[in-house]
């Protein structure tokens, strides 16, 4: 059974169609790149999945139950477009905000135990925020407040990660290292990755598949299968098909199939 089905889905916001007949299958352990220029539909597609936004047409299945009735949803982490917090309105520590991670899934009452500490700090190791975790988050770096809100995400242990342009903020170094992080996630524990990007050059060094909207769904599936489709090299010609695919060696112009 996928983990997340999409059925037909449409949306629009007033009489403006953002997009329409957007249908797919994701399976446990995938990661998936949602990919397509500014403006396509990603982010609007992403929120509909979470049931923050309601489309107007289509079904969405989270673990086999329609998104309507879907109740778990700390087995979701999401890490939302370049969110800044300045200090003077989120006066919390990165251990706090971390911790905060852990909430959504306890029943009443809500409290952190010494377990939960643990694996608030395994966290904040894994993405080297361990010595700034009694700093307050507004008094951060972008890229700083990025892993942090990656920890938040991360700390209930999430079935499905879902990561809306999440290196904007980061430096390449740090960037390299993210990424690192999310591959391990991905491989060692199957967590399922969704990482949106509109930068079509690098999302093939990361995902396996390749979900592209532009209005519609453009394709799905894996990047070797775009690689090889001669739709898609009709519609975005041969050689940004490629540059898509990333399944080439640039040195002898030999593919990697
Ligand atoms: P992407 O994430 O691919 O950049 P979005 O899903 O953010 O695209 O936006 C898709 C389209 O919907 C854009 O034309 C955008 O201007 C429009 N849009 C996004 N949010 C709203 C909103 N709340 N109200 C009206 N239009 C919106």
């Amino acid at each position: 059974m996928p983990i997340i089905s999409v059925k037909n889905l449409e949306f629009r916001y007033g009489s403006r169609e953002v997009f329409s007949g957007v249908s797919f299958d994701i399976e446990r352990g995938d990661y998936v790149g949602v990919a397509g220029q500014n403006g396509s539909g990603k982010t609007t597609l992403i929120k509909s999945i979470l049931g923050l936004i309601k489309p107007q047409k289509g079904e969405i299945f989270i673990d086999g139950v329609p998104s309507g009735k879907f109740k778990d949803w700390y087995k979701i982490g999401y890490l939302p477009q370049s969110l800044t917090l300045s200090k003077s309105i989120f006066p919390a520590t990165v251990k706090e905000v971390v911790s905060l991670g852990l909430l959504s899934r306890k029943s009443f009452p809500k409290r952190i135990t010494s377990s939960d500490d643990e694996k608030i700090l395994e966290v904040l190791k894994i993405l080297k925020i361990e010595s700034i975790k009694d700093k307050l988050i507004g008094e951060l770096s972008g890229g700083q407040q990025q892993r942090v809100f990656l920890a938040h995400a991360l700390v209930s242990d999430p079935e499905i990660l879902i990561l809306d342009e999440p290196t904007t903020a980061l430096d390449p170094e740090i960037r390299e290292n993210f990424f690192e992080t999310l591959r391990r996630l991905n491989r060692d524990k199957k967590v399922t990755i969704l990482l949106i990007s509109h930068d079509v050059s690098h999302i093939g060094n990361y995902a396996e598949k390749l979900l592209y909207i532009d209005k519609k769904e453009v394709f799905f599936g894996s990047f070797k299968n775009f690689c090889q489709s001669k739709e898609m090299e009709n519609y975005f010609g041969e050689h940004l098909q490629h540059f898509i695919c990333h399944q080439h060696d640039e040195e002898s112009g030999h593919k990697h199939l």
